[in-house]
């Protein structure tokens, strides 16, 4: 690992950019940590929210711990992407993970930034580094209300994050002609079948996935019901695709059977297999409460048909779950760059905390649990209560004062907000 590119942190890292009043004076005794968080800063509005937040609502209460990378788009370029690589080895290293939303270079931003090269995904390389899951998760609150009315708790999206239509192979068949597919083993062996024979012009598309891949997901899936206590639904098209999508449905059982059936038993949760169409008109009906396992596809619909059901993406939060149990926490939205450039401009933002606060509960709950520190547990439980109880009072920001049901309401500014939070947290 590249030294030069982390630091050993506290309230505030070395290399934290500009200077920050940070607020002591708050006497009560704060609660220690035992080991470091890995912390992934970030860029734009949510670096600005980043920094409020440690500094109201973490700090003063948490004698925080953490081991801090830099992944704010100008570092990441200082450092040819070292630094996004050397943040995941440290998620490796200590197992729990906070990330700030990121800047994923395009075109435009590599113009802006002056960069070496347009530098790929963060959460992109993080995930393939750890080869894990994303589950995406509302946060539900009185006042904002989902569409679906039965819907009264958080459902869970896990998405397949490999292969299949996103990997494809395709080609626009031209006229009369056959299209087979081709498997040639190593040893030059042949297997082929036909895929059609066609009388006209048409389309042919050929995608694959691996068995490897197939049983990360799974573990990841088994692994972050038993984490969350919730059932776990999984669902492919298996009476259609009778190898494909059959085989997705094989090694979840076999790896259920084989390492979770007992475990999910003694947690009083189930693993639950249906059609995809099936379990989409179940999950209307359902009231939540569960994971939603899907392939690629069926997860990249789904999740968007799900988040903004649930009313908003600054409400959704996001964590990633490797099979060998290591958690990266964040907010499902960006870096809301259009409130940035307000921001940059001297205007007021009213840009909503709530994901990345709950980014920072969820790691410093898991931190507390791996640790056995249920007092920084408690502490994370206080700060999510403290959050839904101020929006509840009519306290928000105005993304939600949008859409709420609350018939009065008070639009805080973006630090207003997490003051308002703070106020809470300590009466
Ligand atoms: P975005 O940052 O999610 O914002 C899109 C719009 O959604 C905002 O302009 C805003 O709408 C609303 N919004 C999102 N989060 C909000 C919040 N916390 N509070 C209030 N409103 C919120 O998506 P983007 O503008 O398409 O992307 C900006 C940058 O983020 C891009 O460079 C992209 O690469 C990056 N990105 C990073 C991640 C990640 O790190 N996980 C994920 C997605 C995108 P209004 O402007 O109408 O108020
Ligand atoms: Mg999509």
């Amino acid at each position: 690992m590249n030294a030069s590119s982390f630091s050993i942190a506290s309230c505030f890292p070395i290399g934290y950019n500009g200077g920050i009043n940070t607020k002591v004076g708050v006497s009560m005794a704060k609660i220690p940590m035992l080991t470091p968080l890995v912390e992934m800063d970030g860029d734009e509005m949510t670096r600005v929210l980043w920094r409020i937040i440690k500094e109201e609502l973490i700090c003063p209460f948490v004698d925080l711990k953490t081991e801090y990378y830099d992944l704010g788009l100008t570092h990441r370029d200082e450092t040819n992407d070292q630094v996004t690589v050397d943040s995941a080895n440290a998620t490796k290293k200590y197992g729990v993970a906070v990330k700030c939303a990121t800047i994923t270079p395009n075109a435009q931003r590599v113009e802006e930034y002056d960069l070496k090269q347009m530098w790929p995904s963060p959460n992109g390389t993080i995930r393939a580094m750890l080869d894990g899951t994303v589950f995406r998760a509302p946060i539900l609150v009185k006042g904002i209300e989902p569409c679906v009315r039965n819907w009264k708790k958080p459902i869970t999206l896990a998405r397949h994050a490999y292969g299949d239509v996103y990997k494809n192979t395709e080609m626009v068949i031209p006229g009369p002609g056959k299209v087979e597919l081709v498997y040639t083993a190593e040893d030059g062996t042949e297997t082929r079948k036909l895929v059609h024979e066609y009388h006209s012009a048409g389309v042919a598309q050929a995608m694959h996935n691996l068995i490897p891949s197939m049983e990360s997901f799974a573990r990841s899936c088994f692994a972050y019901a038993l984490d969350t206590k919730q059932d776990l639904w999984f669902a492919t098209k298996d009476t259609i695709s009778k190898q494909y999508d059959h085989t997705f449905k094989d090694v979840f059982a076999a790896i259920y059977e084989a390492e979770y059936k007992a475990k999910f038993a003694a947690a009083g949760i189930t693993y639950f297999y249906t059609l995809i169409d099936d379990a989409v008109a179940r999950v209307m009906k359902a009231e939540g409460g569960f994971i939603w396992a899907c392939k690629n596809y069926d997860g990249d619909v789904m999740s968007d048909m799900v988040s903004s059901a649930f009313g908003s993406l600054a409400m959704m939060t996001s964590v990633l779950v490797s099979p060998n149990g290591y958690f990266e926490y964040e907010a499902a939205h960006g870096t809301v760059q259009r409130h940035y450039y307000k921001h940059l401009a001297g205007e007021e933002t009213s840009t909503n905390s709530v994901a990345t606060i709950f980014a920072w509960t969820g790691a410093l709950r898991k931190r507390g649990e791996l640790d056995h520190q249920p007092e920084l547990m408690h502490f994370a439980d206080r700060l999510e209560q403290a959050t839904l109880d101020t929006i509840a009072e009519g306290k928000m920001t105005k993304d939600l004062a949008l859409m709420t049901t609350l018939p009065q309401v008070t639009v805080l500014n973006s630090r207003d907000f997490i003051l308002a939070i703070r106020d809470k947290l300590e009466r």
